[in-house]
Order: C-alpha cells, then structure tokens, then sequence
C-alpha cells in the first residue's frame, strides 16, 4: 500500500485555505496531489475515482468535508470498506502510517508479510481485509477489478523487467542509462509497490516509479527505495 503524502489543505488564489461545503468539491485537489490511484489497491483510476473518507462520514460527520480525512478510492475498495471502520484505531491508513512493507505479492494474490511483527501484522491483516485486497470474485461472481488490473499489471512489470535486463547490456552513456530507466518506469500504471518489488535490485528504476507519481511519501523509502519497516513515519 503505496504511503502517501496529501499535504496541507489547498490553497484559494488569495492564500486562504479552501473550504470545502461538498466532499465532492475536493475531486481535483486530491487527483493533484495523489495521482489518479486507488489509495488502498494501488489501481489506476482515471475514469472511477471516488472520494474515500479514512473514518466513514455516519461514524464522524464532522469530517465530510475534512481535506485531513479524503484518499481516493477504486469503486471495490470504497464499496467494500464501506463505514466498517468506526476509527483510525486497528488499522493502518497510507496517509498517516508507513504501509509501504506490509503486503508481498505473487503472481496471482496480494497477502500479508510472514515475517512482519505480531502487533504490526494484526493491524496490516485487519487493513487488508478492511478493503478485501486479495478478493478474487466480487458479489456477481465476476472475476474482482483489482484482481484483473493487478494481474495486468504484474505481466506488465514482468516484461518491463525483461526488456531492462536485455537492453542494459546495450547502454554505453549515463544519458542512454536514464533514458532507459525512465522509459522503463514510465510503463507502471499503478500497483506501486508490486513493480517495486518486482525491481527490487535496481533502485534506480524504483526511484522514478516513486517519483513519478504525486504524493509518494517518499521518506517511507530507504537510500535504495526499499520500503523502510518501520509503521511510523
Ligand atoms: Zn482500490
């Protein structure tokens, strides 16, 4: 789960801070300031995007319209999550905590670390089913959005390594080098941290998958753009 940074609440013309009277009214900031990704399963959203309340609106109304409450949310994230959460407390959320280290994905399935230590693994288990992150059919029997896109994303990732690792060989500058790491990192289309794992060895492509997307909280990251495990910031 991509950790993020949303920033102070954004700004009128004349540097007041904005209110907002509508949730919905805070759509553009926060496709500005997020990216257009799902804050919990990584997809993309660029056609879907709904705005996600971290504590559900019925259980807090007084922070509907809170730019400190709003992520961005895919249709099966949001629908599922739903107001189940009463609070912030038993879970993680990518706006406040590292999640950067808690998932590992495989081919088929996304699933919570082994190794991680128990209170943080109890928390990182209630947040991935918080939002059923490796759900495999949805309430139609049809195969989950994520699981698809994820699926996608992963052949994706698999053969963006392999033509890295072919055309490597090949580079005879520095400038030749980054022009590959950036055509390399510029074909990740969400699902973040999997292409982070995928090219785990090669720091230098995970640095511009992080960085070119909005509001990677990118301190979540050690000097060779390794999740750091560590839940605080
Ligand atoms: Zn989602």
């Amino acid at each position: 789960m991509r950790p993020v940074n949303r920033g102070d609440v954004p700004k009128n013309k004349d540097g007041t801070n904005k209110v907002y009277t509508r949730y919905g009214q805070a759509k553009d900031d926060l496709k500005n300031v997020l990216g257009t990704y799902c804050s919990y399963c990584e997809m993309g959203i660029e056609n879907q995007v709904d705005i996600e309340h971290v504590i559900p609106k019925n259980h807090a109304p007084s922070l509907e319209n809170d730019w400190n409450n709003f992520l961005l949310a895919c249709k099966s994230c949001n629908i599922i999550k739903s107001d189940k959460n009463t609070s912030r407390i038993g879970y993680v959320f990518p706006d406040i905590e590292n999640t950067s280290f808690l998932y590992e994905y495989s081919i088929n399935d996304v699933k919570v670390k082994d190794n991680l230590e128990s209170t943080i693994k109890e928390l990182a288990i209630k947040t991935f089913d918080l939002v059923k992150l490796n759900r495999k059919v949805d309430n139609s029997n049809m195969t989950d959005d994520r699981k698809l896109a994820r699926n996608n994303s992963w052949n994706k990732a698999q053969e963006a390594l392999k033509d890295f690792l072919e055309l490597l060989p090949l580079i005879s500058n520095d400038e030749q080098k980054q022009n590959l790491i950036n055509l390399t990192a510029n074909t990740c289309n969400g699902f973040f941290s999997m292409w982070i794992q995928i090219f785990k060895d090669y720091p230098e492509v995970k640095k511009a998958i992080l960085e070119n997307v909005n509001g990677t909280a990118i301190q979540c990251y050690d000097e060779n753009f390794n999740p750091k495990e560590d839940l605080t910031r």
